[in-house]
């Protein structure tokens, strides 16, 4: 299925703890982990310290060197809160867990199981994204599982799946991207996400060969420009026009790989009959994007190919979070494939994984149709193989349930949970149409939430469960490049904060579960390892002691393939034939048109200082003096023609909600377009602006493009 053909003997860059004094780990937030090393005795004194790894190489962001603040936030939850007479007040743990205990086993006997759901997220271990998923099957009995994931990384997946037969964000490690001279960037801004990222775009960027398409001009569309590279400036949710107006140049022009096509691939005909509609001319209408930067784009992704210097395709979120993303990442996957780029060394497609966990947390069984190992809940051998690993009968695992946004906006109907158990999310701030969701969480009859934080979830939970943070504990993640990380505990948690593990243990107990549920995360992990084993993602061959001698171990990793696989595909895809597939698709284009009262088309992102909802980097004194207040980017026409002028107060309305920011005057914005950020809630929050419109594969929503007007604020 998947080679390695440089599988090495030794170490990609060593991770173990023993480098130097401290504790070696990795950073609290994005996907890139970067590793770093945790000085002090207690919160009071801990420092963060960069350390040489090859995702990072010895640097961090703002974010990661202020980590440590997260650990001294006065805002941090030290004993459970229970709700009385409208009011969270502290009460202890017997207290909270009774609480959630009885609604949980009175719920399921008047409604059935599934009326006690869980939503999880992308930041946590794999062994807590393993054991929430037992948790739900196994002592819930619930079908209703699923995670924040599903709006971050789901329709890249879909995609990946649909076309090389394997999901893992970047099929190779992210140094390959290093020696590259030509990078296309869809959607992705590493400059303000991830900017260590940017070390591994350096060669691309002096070579004149980076290349962003965004519709803002971007700090990394910026970067690109600076060096002589392109930035495709295009309309929002016209990506899919883009990728098949350039698979058109590329065959039209003669840069398709025609060995390649007929070697490696199948279905080209039935996509060419799609592009070959998609003239140039036709796609700069649609796209915004000239044809000659059309052009330039493909031209220099094969120039790169054709001189061995290396070529890259990666997506992120700008691409994928619509309602149409997985079949846009599909037609960029169909311009890769139609280059020769995957499946080759030196050239590739990939996709930049955004939450911290956001590609383990998409393997071991979070998602509402998904069992460990990435394997699917509706395949018999699955079920058979997890359930003889959890001592269970086949029969009594539920089946697939709703995805994110379906689950929560069924909360408290009739036939829909009347219980929510969060964790590590905060889908108040970070769901789509976010207003519903409110509704929703406030029409349950119990919802329990464990964080760390009052996250604005927290805020209107019944029951609030003080759990640990990042340094707090030990565990592993899984980078944007399928590399297996272990994160390690450098201090205690306040005496009242307790592990997940413990939590969900004591629940299981406590309803009458007799299965057993470690508490220990390296026992967790070793179940993990067998559940995943013959899996597409078999972790059965990484072990804790492994990663903490410093080895560097992707996933697949098994007894077949003891060292891991750094590079995918490079022999076969992971489809059934071995061949990649070229699927057919077509332009949608957003689902909200905008019309004369609604004239604009609002997309949304992130900033340099904060990550995804915000509920931790906001609690950091200088991220929150740096980037405190909403804003929206407007073109100064645009602003004028509302009447509004630089730092002027605005309304950002939809059909759905309205949001309040500060008006950022920019030259660079296209005048049809507003950009807001997503990191705040309150009258700050960006998504009750956005459509809940949801991709049918991916069941992805439409994040990244709505219609709105601007109102100027007296
Ligand atoms: Fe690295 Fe991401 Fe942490 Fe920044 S937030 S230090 S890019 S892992």
């Amino acid at each position: 299925m998947t080679t390695d053909v440089t599988s090495p003997p030794r170490p990609l860059g060593r991770d173990a703890p023993s480098e130097q004094a401290g504790v070696a780990t990795h950073c609290a937030y994005c996907g890139l982990q970067c590793a770093m090393t945790l000085t002090g005795a207690s919160a009071a004194d801990l420092t963060v310290s960069p350390r040489r790894f090859p995702t990072n190489r010895g640097g961090l962001c703002q974010k990661g060197w202020t980590s440590a603040e997260l650990l001294r936030t006065p805002g941090r939850l030290t004993t459970p809160l229970v709700r009385r007479d409208g009011q969270l007040a502290p009460a202890s743990w017997d207290e909270a867990l009774d609480v959630v205990s009885d609604a949980i086993v009175r719920t399921q006997t008047a409604y059935g199981r599934d009326a006690v759901a869980v939503f999880g997220g992308g930041g946590l271990t794999n062994e807590k994204a393993y054991q929430l998923g037992k948790f739900a099957r196994v002592a819930l009995r619930t079908s209703q599982i699923d995670y924040n994931g599903r709006w971050c990384m789901s329709s890249a997946a879909a995609a990946g799946i649909r076309c090389f037969g394997l999901d893992r964000g970047l099929p190779f490690p992210v140094t390959d991207i290093g020696s590259a001279h030509a990078v296309l960037l869809l959607g992705a801004n590493p400059a303000e996400t991830m900017p260590p990222f940017l070390t591994h775009l350096v060669r691309a960027a002096d070579a004149g060969g980076l290349m962003v398409a965004d519709p803002r001009l971007t700090p990394t569309a910026a970067k690109a420009l600076d060096g002589g590279g392109l930035h495709l400036q295009l309309r929002p949710g016209t990506d899919a026009a883009l990728a098949l107006g350039m698979l058109h140049l590329a065959v039209t022009e003669g840069y398709a790989d025609r060995g390649f096509i007929a070697e490696r691939t199948s279905g080209f005909d039935d996509v060419w009959a799609v592009a070959a509609q998609w003239l140039p001319e036709r796609a700069e209408r649609v796209t915004g994007v000239a044809v000659t930067t059309m052009r330039a784009a493909v031209s220099g992704l094969a120039r790169a190919r054709d001189t061995e210097r290396g070529a890259y395709v990666l997506s992120a979120r700008g691409t994928e979070q619509h309602a149409s993303g997985t079949d846009t990442v599909t037609a960029f996957i169909a311009l890769a494939l139609a280059l020769g780029l995957p499946g080759n060394p030196g050239t590739g497609f990939g996709t930049i994984t955004g939450q911290g966990n956001g590609q383990g947390g998409r393997e071991h069984g979070q998602k509402a149709d998904q069992l460990p190992g990435y394997r699917k809940i509706d395949d018999p051998e699955a079920r058979a193989h997890v359930a003889s690993v959890w001592g269970v009968d086949p029969a009594d695992l539920p089946g697939p349930g709703r995805s994110a946004f379906e689950l929560l906006s069924a909360l408290g109907t009739d036939g829909g949970p009347h219980v929510l158990m969060v964790h590590g999310s905060n889908p108040v701030v970070s769901a789509p149409d976010a207003r519903v969701v409110t509704e929703r969480l406030a029409a349950l009859d119990l919802l329990v939430v464990s964080d760390f934080v009052l996250s604005e979830t927290a805020a209107v939970a019944d029951v609030v469960l003080p759990v640990l943070q990042w340094a707090e504990e030990e565990g592993t993640l899984t980078n944007l490049e399928g590399r297996v990380l272990r994160r390690r505990k450098a201090l205690d948690a306040p005496s009242e904060c307790r592990s997940e593990l413990e939590v969900w243990s004591e629940l299981a107990r406590r309803i009458g579960c007799s299965t057993d549920f470690p508490t220990d995360p390296r026992v967790v992990f070793d179940e993990l390892r067998r559940a995943s084993a013959g899996g597409p993602a078999d972790y059965s061959a990484v072990t804790w002691e492994r990663l903490d001698a410093g080895e560097s171990l992707h996933w697949p990793c098994s007894a077949e393939r003891p060292q891991g696989t750094p590079r995918l595909f490079l022999d076969a895809f992971a489809t059934p034939d071995g061949l990649a597939r070229f699927v057919a698709v077509d332009h949608a284009g957003p689902v909200e048109a905008d019309d004369t009262a609604y004239p604009l088309v609002a997309t949304t992102g992130r900033v340099l200082q904060h990550y995804q909802s915000g509920a931790q980097t906001r609690l950091v004194a200088e991220l929150a003096a740096a980037a405190g207040d909403m804003f929206v980017h407007v073109h100064p026409d645009t602003a004028e023609a509302a009447g509004l002028a630089d730092g002027d107060r605005a309304d950002v309305v939809s059909r759905r909600g309205r949001t309040r920011a500060v008006v950022r005057v920019d030259d660079d914005m296209r005048p049809d377009v507003v950009f807001l950020p997503f990191h705040w809630g309150g009258d700050a929050r960006a998504n009750s602006l956005t459509h809940a419109a949801l991709d049918p594969t991916s069941r992805m929503p439409e994040f990244k493009a709505c219609a709105v007007r601007l109102e100027a604020v007296a």
